[in-house]
């Protein structure tokens, strides 16, 4: 049960909320789960959604612990939407689509599902709806496909 673990696994971020350090992203962070990654440094880490809403979705991270706006470090802020910058614009240069979403959800309430804080770049299609709520996972080599072109398209 969550609550078991010992203390030194949570990081208290509000009076109802920990975070808790078995998390997706943070097996993502420690590599203890592979990810499609499109860019990575000593700050954050860009990789593809494994359930896009739209081809070339793709999620940034902060690897300091947080796990979302709340209690993020604002240095960890400034070096996650800088490189949330960099990779959307890749993302648009890569798949030009006609619009380009950025989305960051906090807590059930906004549909948070993993509670490790993460920007969505979501490009937007005309006359493609946006899958949310019926997104699937998608093919693994697609997904390469996909990272290879944005990786290309960094600058
Ligand atoms: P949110 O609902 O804002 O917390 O978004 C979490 C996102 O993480 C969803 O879009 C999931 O598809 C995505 N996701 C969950 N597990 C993985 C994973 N192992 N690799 C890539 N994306 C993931």
């Amino acid at each position: 049960m969550r609550w078991a673990r010992p203390a030194s696994e949570f990081h208290r971020v509000t009076n109802s909320m920990l975070y808790d350090t078995s998390n997706i992203f943070a097996k993502i962070i420690r590599g203890e789960i592979p990810a499609v990654k499109v860019l990575e440094d000593e700050r954050c880490i860009a990789f593809m959604d494994i359930m896009p809403w739209s081809d070339g979705h793709t999620l940034v991270i902060p690897k300091v612990q947080a796990m979302g706006l709340f209690d993020a470090p604002p240095d960890a802020l400034a070096a996650l939407i800088k490189q949330t910058q960099i990779v959307a614009r890749a993302v648009n240069a890569a798949f030009q689509p006609d619009g380009l979403r950025l989305v960051q959800n906090n807590s059930p309430g906004a549909g948070q599902t993993v509670f490790h804080l993460h920007f969505h770049i979501v490009p937007c299609y005309n006359d493609v709806p946006l899958r949310l709520g019926n997104a699937v996972m998608a093919n693994l080599a697609v997904l390469q496909e996909h990272a290879q072109r944005i990786r290309n398209a960094l600058t």
